[in-house]
């Protein structure tokens, strides 16, 4: 069995897709006007989102890695002051400088995140105290926001948070524009979830989107090519369950050798035949999409693991 996996030397060049705009060296940061008093902030892995109201700032996640820039950020475009934060979801990476902000501010964060958060208990993600089960209307001066918790999906309470006048589309950690997810499909909690958000992305009508990572924003584009991915994934995991024949891994690899130290752990010998499937299913990928989206000899066979399992399990 060889398993596909990029080194350092052996990388496929990096799309042309993948490019977004420069971040000033001085500054740290990015940031841009997309339209209608809606912004976005990058440091060129992290995306968050923030919108002048007129009657002060909202703004959407506030990953640590740009931390104070973030306030920075703000205060290049508007004096109005941060009155609302919304939590896309509860990961540190994304909210962990929540805290940053002025005491009068109001939290606001699907219910399903305001429990996580209540249980973690962490000083630098407060906890909102304006939470909604299904779906919530902002009002703040001149903008109105959307937003729906449609199900788990990379975890519970994971929002979309949707500007319906700017037709702008904020869902955090589901799609990577231009690249494969980050490994195991960004660490799903729900497979079928995470399925099904590609389709329901789709349903909003946008023609930008705030992803939360990598150089650029997204497009529809983008959410029908990754969508296409998974597919496949799942397609090919599928096909390569049906077609590795188990008791020809075992004898092959010789794990099953009853005279060898591991004979008989069940574990090693599912771990050989799903890393096996994995690595067919991943064989199948790469000639479509090595050159279509960064990433996918790095990640490819830790997505078609993560798939693999969850076939075999019946979860998806
Ligand atoms: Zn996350």
């Amino acid at each position: 069995m060889t398993i596909i996996k990029a080194t350092p030397s052996d990388v496929a060049p990096i799309p042309a897709g993948c490019a977004g705009p420069t971040v000033p060296e001085d500054k740290g940061y990015l940031v841009e006007e997309i339209r209608g008093g809606v912004y976005w902030v990058s440091d060129g892995v992290f995306q968050a989102m923030f919108l002048t109201t007129g009657d002060g700032v909202i703004a959407c996640d506030a990953p640590p890695t740009i931390g104070r820039n973030y306030l920075n950020a703000i205060s290049d475009v508007t004096d109005e002051p941060v009155t609302h934060v919304i939590y896309s979801h509860s990961h540190s990476d994304h909210i962990g400088a929540a805290h940053l902000f002025p005491e009068s501010v109001t939290y606001v964060a699907s219910a399903e995140t305001a429990r996580t958060l209540a249980r973690v208990d962490d000083a630098r993600r407060p906890v909102p105290a304006v939470t909604f089960s299904d779906s919530f209307r902002l009002n703040v001066g001149r903008q109105t926001l959307l937003l729906e918790d449609k199900g788990p999906d990379h975890e519970p309470g994971n929002i979309y948070i949707y500007a319906p006048e700017q037709k702008i589309l904020m869902k955090i950690d589901v799609i990577c524009p231009g690249w494969v997810p980050f490994k195991d499909l960004s660490h799903v909690k729900d497979m079928p979830g995470y399925l099904k958000a590609h389709d329901d992305v789709l349903t909003y009508d946008f023609d930008v989107l705030v992803a939360g990572h990598v150089a650029r924003l997204g497009a529809r584009e983008d959410v029908e090519v990754q969508r296409e991915y998974v597919m496949d994934l799942k397609a090919h995991a599928t096909e390569a369950i049906e077609t590795v024949d188990i008791s020809r891994v075992f004898e092959e690899s010789g794990v099953a050798d009853p005279s060898r130290p591991g004979a008989g752990n069940p574990w090693l010998l599912f771990d050989v035949y799903l890393q096996t499937v994995a690595d067919q299913c991943t064989q199948a990928m790469l000639p479509k999409w090595v050159e279509r989206l960064g990433g996918a000899d790095v990640f490819t066979f830790d997505h078609a693991l993560v798939v693999t399992v969850q076939v075999v399990a019946r979860v998806s």
